[in-house]
């Protein structure tokens, strides 16, 4: 890729170009960004942002190694030997038939590729630009040099930039130096006499790929994609990631034990037929080909398509899987431990109380257009008469970084100015969103000049973080007095303050009027308010970079605002779908005990024994204890991001698979020892994006029960074709088996086994892979992390209806051979036909964990699709003149097919009737037991 034109005017680095300059020799405006029309242009020129991709491999390479089979192989030098001993015919359809075998497994493993590379760009990041003016969230892959992008604690920086605003940014490069701890950034020019510095002092310049640990920032893109530092080196770290599930590789080490089985099994019916009487090579043939037909080659592939199908339904239900292997953790999943806002409630924040000097003040209106009154008694407050409402709707206007827009029909956007009534719309955090749209309707009551929110300009930024539980910002008057203006927790907060802004006055704070206010929050968090106190004092003087310890002291208490964040409806319904399925919901937050509880209780998580503990009471508690009482908790509050790390733990310790969300950087830790992370894909940081294993694109708690529920399904799904796949081939191993011990004629030549092979493995067995969920999925518990896939009785049932299918096929044969012992063809047509038609009927057996009668058999079209086609290719076998030669079969009569069927449906209908009876008396018992526990 080639580097921009803008980038190369200068021969100076970066770090060495002061500001004013950088955004000339960019072609960009430092406040407004490009136009998109220029970006569009500039993307043409540079291509994306984004790093090549590591090698390949090749399509064809994928088809050849189709064949590198070692039975395979041995079958193609068996079929090279018999066309050389002059049985052409037999060879050239051998090979014919193998492939298409290899073409139908090439299919198989290119689409599971294809749709997992599709999942990898659909986890690909985003990035926060200005164009045109406006803030607008593009997939970083899209930005090119002179773009203007914003960057805040958890983001990964997008593409190199140069640093031109930088509050308190902190940015960790170890992936380009290896130095982990992180670089303060700093937007001063760096002079360096004309010499080359480190990469990790050049202070004022951030680069792609590296994590932003603290603070906010804006930077200039400067490079992109290749031309970038980490694209320099991108071939070295193009990481392998390949990765496979624990099922893919135990089946993996499966598919080896079945090789050597169906060996030793094809040498002993060769060794047999031989000593039966059988030519060699007709035997070596009907072996290899047997062998061949019984080791599941396709098996892996389906795996991943199962798997990579599975995965897209998931998307399609709003959840993103990052690391495939979670697939199947997600099945088993027993606690999902969900953080409050935005995931168990809509994160649409509305200030719908203030308090202040003991009055509490109404605010009407709904939503973020910024209409609405604020009373006290009933009645219109003019907010201009009362300071300290004036000075309360001041701090929430200005220690703010929200941004408030009004999008009209043509998809413009405009600032908070505007009273349309159209679509408005919040950029940045929702609670401070409704802070503006509180400030914007007291602002309503003013004009012009009269405004007494304006003439404040910021200075610095002390940013939110969920540990100290505020924020603050440092701004200058117009007069040049500089004030601290703090928003955060109360109970934090209110520790920090020294006096109090009451009835206009500044007094100093009391014991009695802190424990008023506390009394006041609880009051205001029983009705499941959100609560935040503001606080402000004057500074003297400010030098930038002063920690939080020495600014946010010695406050001035000024009032509090509640705000609704209504529980989303849907989750109600998904917390009592998680009861039935044996997962237990916790709620932690960061937000007051009381307003969680509230919440808690309206949406049926709260019941009984189960309680709330405050991360207070957490932090007293040893981990022993702690595991002790974890099962009755289903509420944290107060938490802070690493409460989340020990809840985990102690969950773990008593056997539970948990599921954790966050969206803060501090939560990454948390996400990685969760058995599965989940990130917000609206709300969440790149840094526990990345962390996690799954991402709701809709921040929204019932996407992690749909989650939960496919998970099941697809571990269900690969119960279901490994289970049609093994008991088949049982089938067709022991009717080759007990005819050669018997000493019987060969019921199927090797073309014939070839056959059935193709038409039952492939589409069938892909068609089961997406089967839809059983009803019950979701009514049981979740399955056991170490259950052996085989578990739950399924090896029986392989076994059992394998065994079943290899008996009826050879009855059909020795009947039909019985009739009329001269005509091996037509007894040999039999049994090839009843093979292929018990496979067929028993794979609708397969979709059901109790019996055939569970399920509408015309449920998955795609089976009954498969299962039209491979039964066209077997009657195309039987009834073209053509092929009968080449298949060595003859059309079969009424009667025949009278065999055939009857033979074919018992292994399924025996077997159905059996799984029916089981399961009424289990579901029987499972009530009475349950009878007795209610
Ligand atoms: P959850 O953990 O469920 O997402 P939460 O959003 O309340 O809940 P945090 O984001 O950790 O959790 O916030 C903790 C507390 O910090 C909040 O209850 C609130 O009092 C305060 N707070 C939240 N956002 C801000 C903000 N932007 N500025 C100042 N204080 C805030």
């Amino acid at each position: 890729m080639e580097e921009m034109d803008v980038s190369t005017k200068s021969t100076r680095p970066w770090y060495q170009i002061p500001l004013e300059e950088v955004s000339h020799l960019l072609g960009t405006d430092a406040k407004r960004g490009l136009t998109q029309k220029e970006a569009m242009k500039r993307l043409d020129h540079t291509g994306k942002n984004q790093l090549a991709e590591g090698k390949k491999v090749p399509l064809y390479a994928v088809f050849f190694n189709q064949f590198k089979d070692f039975m395979v192989a041995i079958l193609l030098i068996a079929t090279i030997i018999s066309f050389f001993l002059g049985e052409y015919l037999d060879a050239i359809t051998i090979i014919a038939i193998i492939f298409i075998n290899g073409i139908l497994g090439f299919i198989q493993e290119a689409r599971a590729e294809r749709s997992l590379q599709a999942l990898k760009e659909l986890a690909s990041p985003m990035a926060r630009v200005i164009r045109d003016g406006k803030l607008d969230m593009i997939p970083a892959s899209q930005l090119v040099p002179g773009d203007l992008v914003l960057l805040e604690a958890g983001d990964r920086v997008p593409a190199d930039l140069r640093v031109i605003e930088s509050n308190r940014l902190e940015v960790e490069e170890s992936a380009l130096t290896g130095e982990s701890v992180p670089v303060a950034k700093t937007e001063k020019t760096i002079t360096a006499d004309g010499k080359q510095i480190p990469l990790g002092d050049q202070k004022n310049l951030g680069f792609m790929g590296t994590m932003v640990t603290g603070g906010t920032g804006r930077g200039i893109v400067t490079t992109t994609g290749m031309a970038t530092e980490i694209g320099k080196i991108a071939h070295l770290i193009n990481e392998a990631d390949e990765v496979q599930t624990p099922l893919q590789m135990r089946l993996e080490q499966l598919g080896k034990i079945l090789v050597i089985v169906a060996l030793v099994i094809t040498i002993v019916v060769i060794v047999a037929g031989v000593m039966h009487g059988q030519e060699l090579m007709t035997m070596f043939l009907a072996g290899v080909s047997l062998a061949v037909a019984a080791i599941p080659e396709g098996l892996p592939a389906i795996v991943t398509i199962a798997l990579a199908l599975g995965v897209q339904r998931m998307i399609r239900r709003n959840a993103i899987v990052r690391k495939l292997p979670s697939v199947e953790t997600l099945g088993c999943a027993s606690v999902i431990c969900s953080d409050k806002t935005g995931t168990l409630t809509q994160n649409k924040m509305t200030v719908t109380h203030l308090w202040h000097s003991d009055t509490v003040f109404e605010v009407t209106g709904s939503g973020y257009q910024p209409v609405g009154q604020v009373k006290a008694h009933g009645k219109e407050v003019h907010v201009g008469r009362d300071v300290v409402l004036c000075r309360l709707l001041q701090i929430s206007e200005r220690c703010n970084n929200a941004q408030l827009v009004c999008e009209q029909e043509s998809g413009q956007t405009r600032m908070v100015s505007t009273k349309s009534a159209s679509n408005w719309r919040v950029l940045g955090d929702p609670t401070e969103g409704a802070l503006l749209v509180l400030a914007a309707k007291g602002k309503n009551q003013f004009t012009g000049k009269q405004n007494p929110f304006s003439g404040l300009e910021r200075v610095d930024e002390l940013p939110f973080d969920s540990e100290r539980k505020m924020m603050s910002v440092i701004d200058r008057s117009a007069e040049g007095q500089l004030y601290l203006l703090t928003k955060g927790a109360v109970e934090a907060l209110i520790h920090r303050c020294t006096h109090i802004l009451w009835k206009g006055e500044v007094i100093p704070l009391t014991a009695r009027l802190r424990n008023t206010v506390l009394d006041k929050t609880e009051d205001m968090a029983r009705q499941a308010l959100r609560v935040l106190g503001f606080a402000y004092k004057p500074l003297q003087e400010y030098q930038k970079g002063q920690s939080h310890l020495t600014l946010e002291n010695g406050l001035i208490f000024v009032g509090m605002t509640g705000m609704i964040d209504p529980p989303r409806e849907e989750v109600a319904p998904a917390i009592a779908l998680c009861r039935q399925a044996g997962i237990k919901t916790v709620m932690i937050t960061g937000d007051h005990k009381i307003t969680a509880e509230a919440i808690a209780r309206r949406i049926g998580l709260l019941r009984g024994l189960t309680g709330v503990l405050e991360g207070r009471e957490l932090n007293e508690m040893s981990d022993e204890e702690l595991a002790a009482c974890v099962e009755n908790i289903s509420v944290y509050a107060r938490v802070s991001p690493e409460h989340k790390l020990r809840i985990i733990r102690a969950l773990q310790s008593r056997g539970h698979v948990v599921a954790m969300t966050g969206d803060g950087v501090n939560d990454a830790p948390a996400i990685k020892s969760a058995d599965i992370g989940i990130a917000m894909g609206i709300t969440g940081t790149d840094v526990t994006k990345e962390a996690a294993d799954l991402v709701l694109r809709d921040d929204n708690f019932t996407t992690i029960v749909a989650a939960v529920e496919e998970g099941r399904n697809i571990y269900d799904n690969i119960r279901k074709f490994i289970r049609y796949l093994l008991a088949s081939n049982v089938g067709e191993i022991l009717v080759m088996f007990f005819a050669m011990m018997m000493g019987m004629p060969l019921p199927l030549v090797p073309i014939q086994i070839l056959w059935v092979n193709l038409v039952t493995d492939g589409l069938p067995a892909m068609a089961l892979g997406i089967d839809p969920a059983e009803r019950d999925t979701m009514y049981h518990q979740p399955r056991s992390k170490h259950e052996n896939i085989f578990g739950r009785r399924l090896g029986w049932k392989i076994i059992s209806r394998g065994f079943l299918i290899g008996v009826m096929t050879l009855v059909a044969f020795w009947l039909t051979l019985n009739e009329d012992s001269s005509n091996l063809t037509h007894a040999q047509t039999v049994a090839f036909t009843t093979l292929v038609m018990a496979q067929l009927i028993h794979v609708f057996d397969c979709r059901s964990e109790h019996s055939v009668f569970h399920r509408n058999p015309f449920e998955n079209r795609y089976l009954v699709w498969a299962v039209l086609s491979s039964l066209a290719l077997v009657l195309c076998v039987i009834y073209i003149d053509l092929l009968q030669p080449i298949f060595k079969t003859m059309p079969l009569s009424f009667r025949d097919w009278a065999l055939v069927l009857v033979a074919a449906g018992v292994p399924t209908f025996v077997a159905g009737i059996g799984g029916a009876l089981r399961s009424n008396y289990v579901d029987a018992s499972t009530a009475k037991r349950q009878g007795v526990a209610r």
